[in-house]
């Protein structure tokens, strides 16, 4: 079948298109790639080709320059890419920068700036607050429905799809233990979230509007967020996640724009509480996204968290997050969260799906509480696209691999 007859239904049809950075086969040069299909075109060649303007912002080794090009810019090189690989005048010269996805390499797409997380998921925060602090009156703490909380990570781990993830070692003490001990994390889970791509930077001093969203964030991308919750457990209070998070996170290798998404939009949920005016989304168009996530583990479907159930929106986020006056950097990546469902099987982590170890999950494989060496995990995801089509996430899968501390 010619490349560009991509079958009906499939999800990475020329209504997706997202973006990645690929080598071709036997050659170690990065440049951007977009997907069709089982397919990569090399968008910088096949710009050069058609005497296309957008050649030097395609010709490059990352996505950074597109990022930083800003929404009109990202609009007219969708509306090429589209026309290249749609208009049969166009594909005859588009055809040789086709490559089988099979056959090239996918690296991280972006320059990764500064790396936030979120927590906007009620039903995980409820979970967590449910096992943590069973005591409390309120499985919420007093902020969550106030401020989308969140920290800082590390974007130096951010890692692509496919790349192998170390077991860390770290201090934990269980609660009977007498005395901290330090190995390898005996609790190793992950965390289904959605990753958001800054691409327009913006000023220190000035905050971003909640309806600026779309000028300053290019896309997302699916994202785990590996978390040791031994290590977790012992290091976070008072001041949050460190170690037991920092040691790796993965992003897909393909970033999905926001233009591919419109049919995908819808309102977040009911707001229970009034919210101060930076974050009051009541008059503005629905800042949720229908995303539909698998997580599976070594081939096993676990959980099927929905996205469009997460409270805080990634255009409350990126206003909180830049209310202090703090600016972004094209490359910044923020993190929506764990992504929990109402619904058990609807978990987007092994803490809550093994509700803290009570419970394993049977798979095929074995029972299993917090992951093992060797096992992969995968998530996936589409969200409605136009016309009924689906649009197809790139999928980020990791395998883990035995602590490198004896
Ligand atoms: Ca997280």
């Amino acid at each position: 079948m010619p490349p560009f007859d991509v079958p009906e239904g499939d999800p990475f049809g020329p209504h997706n298109l997202p973006y990645g950075v690929f080598s071709p086969a036997g050659s170690t040069e990065r440049t951007v790639g977009v997907r069709l299909g089982d397919h990569v075109l090399d968008a910088g060649a096949a710009a050069r080709a058609l005497g296309s303007p957008y050649a030097s912002l395609l010709a490059r080794p990352s996505l950074n320059p597109l990022l930083a090009a800003g929404r009109t810019t990202w609009s007219d090189v969708r509306r090429a890419l589209t026309a290249w690989v749609t208009v049969p005048a166009h594909q005859e010269a588009v055809g040789a920068f086709l490559h089988p996805l099979a056959s090239v390499t996918l690296h991280l797409p972006f320059e990764v700036a500064d790396y936030v997380d979120f927590y906007a998921s009620e039903n995980h925060a409820r979970n967590v607050g449910q096992m943590f602090r069973p005591d409390a009156a309120d499985s919420l703490t007093p902020n969550w429905k106030h401020l989308p909380i969140g920290y800082h990570g590390r974007s130096g781990t951010v890692v692509v799809s496919g790349t192998d993830v170390v077991r860390p070692s770290g201090q934990r003490k269980a609660p009977a233990d007498p005395a901290p001990v330090f190995g390898p994390s005996v609790r190793l889970d992950i965390e289904a979230e959605v990753g958001f791509v800054v691409g327009v930077p913006s000023e220190r001093g000035r905050p971003v509007a909640l309806g600026d969203f779309r000028e300053h964030v290019f896309g997302l991308c699916l994202l785990n967020d590996w978390s040791a919750r031994d290590i977790q457990a012992w290091e976070y209070v008072p001041l949050g996640p460190f170690l037991g998070k920092s040691f790796a996170t993965s992003v897909s290798a393909w970033i999905t724009p926001l233009d591919a998404l419109e049919d995908a939009r819808v309102a977040p949920p009911d707001r229970t509480h009034p919210l101060l005016p930076y974050l009051d989304d009541a008059q503005d168009e629905p800042g949720g996204y229908d995303l539909r996530i698998s997580v599976a583990i070594n081939g096993s479907v676990v959980s099927e968290p929905p996205f469009s159930t997460m409270y805080w929106t990634a255009a409350q986020q990126l206003a909180h997050m830049t209310v202090n006056g703090a600016s972004l950097r094209t490359g910044d990546l923020y993190g929506s969260g764990t992504v929990s469902g109402p619904e058990p099987w609807q978990r987007g982590s092994l803490l809550e799906l093994s509700w803290n170890g009570r419970d394993p999950l049977e798979l095929p494989e074995g029972k299993r509480t917090f992951l093992q060496d060797g096992d992969v995990v995968t998530l996936s995801a589409w969200a409605p696209g136009p016309g009924g089509t689906r649009v197809g996430l790139g999928e980020v899968s990791g395998r883990i691999t035995a602590s490198a501390v004896v």
